[in-house]
């Protein structure tokens, strides 16, 4: 059985950090908010999955 958790790189988009986030497949496709480990602010994070693989990954600026 496949581990559902991927990791991904991502910058963050106010000050440009980059940083690990991982990301449970099983669940679906989701957006959710996750503050910056570095400036705390709001990232919002989105992305696709067929269950198995990662379709999309965008992160974005919050509120
Ligand atoms: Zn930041």
């Amino acid at each position: 059985m496949d581990d559902p958790l991927v990791d991904r790189r991502i910058s963050c988009p106010y000050c440009a950090e980059p940083m690990h986030i991982v990301i449970d497949l099983s669940a679906g496709g989701q957006s959710y908010v996750e503050d910056c480990q570095i400036c705390c602010q709001p990232m919002q994070v989105s992305f696709d999955t067929d269950g198995e693989q990662l379709l999309g990954l965008t992160v974005d600026t919050a509120g």
